[in-house]
């Protein structure tokens, strides 16, 4: 009994201690969010590894908290979520990320593509392609320059409702592109419901690229589904030349990750893209 005891104020005083911590996560995003205070978006360079071209960016988001701490994004978008911040933080990265899109485009970078995540949870909003459209007229960028990234869990939301609002965003312009492909929980068949321009190979097919021959073959067919369906492909996670040339052989181009470079502040951006001008 003792020890089951002990057991039990050991269990409550983590549980609440890890309520707490949450709380006050929560309690300094959503001031972070109020005050513009901490949150920044990196920028990782997408490129054509056969022109070795830029081809785009991807906006990344950053927190600094209060203690000066940075707290990854797998951290704190997943609370953004569950409490409804999302949608106003998710707002507030796309007209960052724009905003860059156009001061860049405006400097000569004048084909370069931002890709910008959004959380399925967006898609509840009834307004949200109508926000997306406003931010790009009030950012000035064409609409054919904005990727959205969704995963495969926006097929768990309402179906009619999300359909509705990435097809009014095509409409428009805005291309998508399926995120993390691979690693999600969908089928097949929903994967080819959902309408997309993209697909992102996920760094777990990058990584295995090289590996055994039933590994390679598992990150061909993932290529082969994208050429299937007639859709972009875009690899993450490259970090060594023979990933690169693997999937150069695999027929994909378009590719990210620390072998072409890191994601950066704007500042860096912009010194990585004159230091590679011949
Ligand atoms: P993601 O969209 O799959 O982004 C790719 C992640 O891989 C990024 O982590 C990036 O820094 C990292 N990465 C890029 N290249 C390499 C590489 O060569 N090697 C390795 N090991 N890692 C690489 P990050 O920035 O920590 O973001 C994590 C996730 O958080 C993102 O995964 C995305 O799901 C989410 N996220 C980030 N920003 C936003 C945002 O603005 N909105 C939403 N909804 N989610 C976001
Ligand atoms: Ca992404
Ligand atoms: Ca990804
Ligand atoms: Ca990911």
């Amino acid at each position: 009994r003792q020890s089951g005891g002990g057991a039990w104020s050991y269990f409550t005083r983590t549980m609440s201690e890890d309520v707490q911590s949450r709380v006050s996560m929560l309690h300094s995003l959503r001031a972070a969010i109020d005050f513009k205070r901490g949150l920044s978006l990196a920028y990782q360079p997408l490129v054509n590894a056969r022109s070795g071209k830029l081809v785009g960016a991807e906006a990344l988001l950053r927190w600094r908290n209060d203690f000066g701490e940075s707290v990854s994004p797998q951290r704190f978008i997943p609370l953004a979520e569950r409490t409804g911040l999302i949608n106003e933080l998710g707002l507030w990265v796309i007209e960052t990320a724009l905003d860059r899109l156009a001061r860049w485009r405006a400097q000569g970078l004048s084909d370069m593509v931002m890709s910008i995540n959004v959380s399925s949870v967006q898609f509840r909003a009834d307004d949200f392609a109508a926000q997306v459209k406003r931010l790009i007229d009030l950012c000035d960028v064409p609409a054919v320059a904005v990727t959205l990234e969704i995963t495969e869990s926006i097929a768990l939301e309402d179906h009619a409702h999300v359909m509705e609002q990435i097809a009014e965003l095509r409409r428009f312009g805005v291309s998508f592109a399926i995120d993390d492909f691979g690693t999600g929980f969908s089928s097949l068949s929903q994967i080819a419901l959902l309408p997309a321009d993209q697909l992102k190979i996920d760094r777990a097919f990058v990584d295995k690229v090289c590996n055994s021959a039933a590994d390679h073959s598992l990150a061909a067919t993932v290529v082969m589904l994208a050429q299937g369906r007639n859709l972009g492909m875009v690899a993450e996670g490259v970090e060594t030349e023979e990933q690169k040339d693997a999937l150069l052989a695999l027929g994909c181009e378009k590719m990210q990750g620390y072998l072409f470079g890191r994601p950066m502040s704007a500042e860096q951006f912009d010194a990585w893209v004159r230091e590679r001008r011949p």
